[in-house]
């Protein structure tokens, strides 16, 4: 009877194990479902935020928004045009710029993006942010940083989300948290995507910023004063096993007429 029981809970499991990610079309391995692990990542976005001083009002900052709301219409209108645009009912998009000198940018699953100040000097105009937040939306999108907790923190923070509704959290959940989706300003502690995760997120995101109407020819540049400033030193959430920039550079430049092409057949926002 009991052993029955424990197969059936393992077949519930299963099928989330066997769910396709509808943007990479990858069988994802993942242990908890977006409606377990969304409550926990609001709870950590606003945890965050309340840490942390976010600008509001500034142009910089409506220029975040700007640009993060045609980001969101991009992938809503990409993810409608491949049958698949119930993966991001229950998204709760924000997008917030934060006070703080470091270059970085993330955004937390279900949609909750924080762009640092930092970044803005080398992002310099729209279609620079629309690089950034455009690659921080597709590793969201593709479930990276669910991808790379074990197996045994992805069912800790599981647990956590139901918890969530009661108010509960520790110092240890954050900090899992914030490791897998590059929050912490620490560079040993950061735990870094993989080059596939990498490319699949520079692939993904010149699609979403082509056709947010954004030209994607200007990801080259944004990734040229990135690594003019950087100087061997690379920021947080780039901190990765990742290629290096003239490798990157090169692969940009291959992959941006398919996702022009990609993008004019799901067809262009904003003109
Ligand atoms: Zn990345």
């Amino acid at each position: 009877m009991k052993k029955h029981l424990i197969v059936g809970i393992f077949a519930v499991g299963l099928v989330y194990s066997c769910a396709t990610n509808p943007i990479t079309g990858k069988k994802n391995f993942n242990i908890v479902s977006n409606t377990e692990l969304f409550p926990t990542s609001f709870q950590q976005y606003g945890t965050f935020l309340k840490e942390n001083k976010v600008i509001t009002g500034t142009a910089e900052a409506k220029k975040v928004e700007t640009v993060g709301l045609r980001i969101k219409a991009a992938a809503e209108k990409y993810l409608t045009y491949l049958g698949q645009n119930q993966y991001l009912q229950d998204y709760r998009w924000e997008y917030k710029l934060i006070d703080n000198k470091e270059v970085n940018a993330w955004c937390m699953p279900g949609g909750k993006i924080v762009v640092y100040s930092g970044i803005l000097p080398i992002t310099k105009n729209d279609a620079g942010l629309a690089t950034v937040m455009g690659h921080e939306v597709s590793h969201a999108l593709a479930n990276h940083g669910a991808q790379r907790m074990s197996a045994a923190q992805l069912q800790q923070l599981g647990a956590v989300g139901v918890a969530v509704a009661t108010g509960g959290k520790s110092e240890e959940n954050q900090q899992i948290w914030q490791q897998a989706y590059g929050v912490t300003t620490q560079y040993g502690a950061m735990l870094p995507f993989s080059r596939g995760h990498e490319t699949e997120a520079d692939k993904i995101g010149l699609t979403l910023m082509a056709i947010a109407g954004y030209n994607p020819d200007e990801s080259i540049t944004f990734w040229q004063r990135m690594a003019a400033q950087s100087s061997g030193q690379a920021p947080p959430e780039f901190l990765s096993t990742h290629p290096s920039d003239a490798t990157r550079i090169a692969n940009l430049k291959a992959l941006i007429p398919e996702a022009k092409a990609l993008a004019a057949k799901v067809g262009i926002i904003y003109k």
